[in-house]
């Protein structure tokens, strides 16, 4: 559920006329509702009531405005950062720092470092001498890390090859079968505090059979290490539940996914983490475009909308589906494909699709927008960096600024002998 709706013939995020947002800051440009972040962060919340005590870590890579991350401070959620950046703005929102989880294959000796300083809650180990450093670091400053063991399950997800997380061959987390023997070599470390395990097998998923299997080797590990000896006190279960992208997508809702996870982990006797961030964020946000031209083509005409690719990726690197509608629908449809201005024909949001009927100047939004748009735009074919709008009720803020192509060329030199 989202609050992008129509009202009185108008496409509105709340109460705000889209098209008042795009009169004021301009297109192409993101919006995102509080209303829908809230009520999103709750669901999840809710959907896990059943599943003893648990933490929950907002995936700031999802979103990491740190006007969302406000929103989702205030709703008691920590972070799951992959970098010192991430970290940064975890704290720089008032995150407690014992509600934030440090993930990532390749975290840099600056960064645990940043991170022990930060005093946070949870290192996630991802091969074991990352343990042994990390150790050494903390102990060196009188700390012990407390930390997890992210294993690897070899689990298929059923999701894009691109972000699938939790197969033998991908580069996260270690090798489950390994993970005892690991284990017990670094629980003997002093400067860590090494206090259960982690897993997260992929993104977008749209089916919890996956999940509940990579879960369920995870309970036998977790009797394994108890049955060595361990105390094993947390485990970290990842993000990855899908949203829907279209209406026809029919994706488990956190209510099915949490009576999956209160089934699954009956008796573990831990405290459970969580780290969801699409399925927070995804369908918060829109990205709002104008169209520049409605070009004849061979078989039906090309939108020509002022988003591109460097705007909004999904389309081009994972081929994904992202819904368009008119901001002032006529009630007329139209096959058309749809595109950006950059120059590569991936650049291309949609192809012998079925849309309202637009002209050149009209307003349009690309819908579930909100977790990995922003977050990996870029300034390609040098373009604008895309700014970002928070909407609440009747009111609504630019919590991101555009940057201009002007201010990036600034930023250039030419070297001195040229
Ligand atoms: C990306 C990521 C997440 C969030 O995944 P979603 O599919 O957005 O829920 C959680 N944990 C880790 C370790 C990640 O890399």
């Amino acid at each position: 559920m989202d609050h992008f709706t129509l009202i009185d013939g108008a496409l509105h995020c709340e109460r705000v006329p889209l098209a008042r947002i795009a009169a004021d800051v301009g297109t192409p440009v993101y919006v995102y509702s509080t209303a829908t972040l809230q009520r999103h962060a709750r669901v999840f919340r809710e959907g896990l009531a059943d599943a003893g005590p648990v933490h929950l870590a907002y995936a700031i890579k999802a979103n990491p405005n740190i006007g969302v991350l406000n929103v989702l401070a205030r709703e008691g959620y920590g972070a799951d950062v992959v970098s010192g950046g991430e970290l940064s703005r975890a704290l720089a929102v008032g995150m407690a720092a014992a509600d934030v989880v440090f993930s990532g294959v390749g975290k840099t000796d600056a960064e645990l470092v940043a991170a022990l300083e930060a005093r946070i809650g949870q290192f996630n180990l991802e091969l074991e001498e990352e343990g042994v450093v990390l150790a050494a670091l903390a102990a060196a400053r009188g700390l012990r890390a407390p930390a997890v063991l992210r294993v690897n399950p070899d689990v298929d997800a059923g999701t894009h090859a691109k972000i699938s997380t939790g197969k033998r061959d991908n580069k996260f987390g270690v090798p489950i079968h390994e993970a005892p023997a690991m284990f017990a070599r670094l629980s003997k470390l002093d400067g860590l505090d090494l206090k259960g395990v982690a897993i997260h097998i992929g993104s977008q998923l749209a089916d919890l059979s996956p999940l509940e299997a990579a879960y369920k080797r995870v309970g036998e590990l977790v009797a394994e290490l108890r049955a060595a000896g361990h105390v094993i006190r947390r485990v970290d279960l990842g993000g990855g539940l899908g949203v829907p992208y279209r209406d026809s997508d029919v994706i488990p809702s956190p209510a099915d996914f949490g009576a999956m996870v209160a089934r699954t982990t009956k008796g573990w006797d831990v405290e459970l983490m969580f780290e969801p961030g699409r399925v927070i964020a995804g369908n918060a946000g829109v990205l709002l475009t104008a169209v520049i031209w409605v070009k004849p083509g061979v078989t039906n005409p090309y939108v020509i909308v002022d988003a591109a690719m460097n705007d909004l990726a999904r389309p081009a690197m994972y081929d994904a589906w992202h819904d368009f509608r008119a901001v002032l629908p006529t009630g007329e449809r139209m096959l058309a494909n749809i595109a950006g201005p950059v120059c590569e024909t991936g650049d291309t949001f949609a192809m012998d699709r079925e849309i309202d009927v637009v002209k050149r100047g009209d307003l349009g939004i690309f819908r579930t927008a909100g977790a990995y748009g922003a977050t990996m735009a870029s300034t390609y074919n040098s373009r604008a960096l895309v700014p970002e709008v928070l909407v609440d009720g009747d009111r609504f803020a630019v919590v991101a600024d555009r940057i201009p192509a002007e201010t990036i060329l600034a930023a250039e030199r030419v070297p001195d002998w040229l």
